[in-house]
């Protein structure tokens, strides 16, 4: 499933390819993906300049010349696939086609369609109902310690489960959750009430350096976040915690008090933890 920093690269790929660039054929392939998709998706999308592009914790707003902005989601197993035009006919899964004026062809494939599309005013985009009730976006000047020590004031909930909850801060997931909490040397568990001051300003870091990372991880490891098969977005990278249940913590290399990164089950979700250095 992608993640914020996915999201970003995919977002960063399809402005290198088509901001600027005069959508000149769109074919939709289905109805529905998650949802319906808006009537007449593929006749607003004919013959409009793309103009500017905009990432709203893990959708990707495409503005279009003459007022609309393409909401797109990825969901569960949503990529964009860019390629030079081909004659031949769309791909397995390949529910949106579009073609541009320089000769490219970019196609959303989502074998288990829990993505989606939706047209917005472009000057009513935060108003749209999936992402009216977003909290701050992580990366952006309004996600101050103040601001998250607020939103988790009189929360009873284990600061893992408040930080997956989108009305604090949108577009965590639960892998980039853990490894924020690692870095910020906060345990999961904690009473998130109880993360305020230096620990609401370390985790604000925390979270901050760890999407950035997978970020710039995404961006160098990539031509023009493209990769050889045209698919946007998706790259490997090292997670600290994540997925490593019982192998030595780089922080505690041969230390007896951390037995190596631990997993508990929250939210019947894992998360994985250094049982010595996160309070
Ligand atoms: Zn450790």
């Amino acid at each position: 499933m992608p993640e914020l920093p996915e999201v970003e690269t995919v977002m960063r790929g399809l402005q290198l390819r088509l901001l600027g660039r005069r959508i000149v054929s769109a074919s939709v392939n289905r109805p529905d993906l998650r949802w319906m998709l808006p009537p007449g998706l593929a006749a607003r999308l004919t013959g409009a300049r793309v103009v500017g592009f905009r990432r709203r914790a893990k959708y990707i707003l495409m503005r279009l010349e003459g007022g609309d902005s393409v909401l797109l989601h990825l969901g569960m197993s949503g990529r964009m696939v860019l390629g030079p035009l081909r004659p031949n006919a769309p791909a397995l899964h390949e529910h949106v086609v579009l073609e541009t004026d320089d000769g490219w062809r970019v196609g959303f494939v989502d074998p288990r369609r829990f993505g989606s599309i939706d047209l917005v005013p472009t000057a009513a985009e935060d108003g749209h109902k999936l992402l009216a009730g977003l909290g701050p976006e992580p990366l952006g000047d309004l996600f101050t310690p103040a601001v998250l020590s607020a939103a988790l004031a009189g929360r009873r909930t284990p600061i893992k489960a408040a930080l997956l909850d989108q009305r604090v801060v949108a577009g965590l997931g639960n892998i980039y959750v853990c490894e924020a909490l690692f870095r910020a040397k906060i345990a999961p568990v904690r009473l998130a009430a109880s993360v305020a001051g230096a620990k609401a300003a370390r985790l604000v870091t925390a979270i901050r350096a760890t999407l950035n990372e997978a970020i710039a991880a995404g961006g160098s490891s990539l031509r023009d976040y493209v990769q050889p098969e045209g698919e946007l977005g998706y790259f490997q990278h090292a997670w600290k915690v994540y997925g490593r249940e019982g192998e030595p913590c780089e922080r505690c290399p041969g230390l007896p008090a951390c037995a190596g990164v631990g997993r508990i089950v929250q939210s019947a979700r894992s998360t994985f933890y250094c049982p010595r250095t996160q309070r």
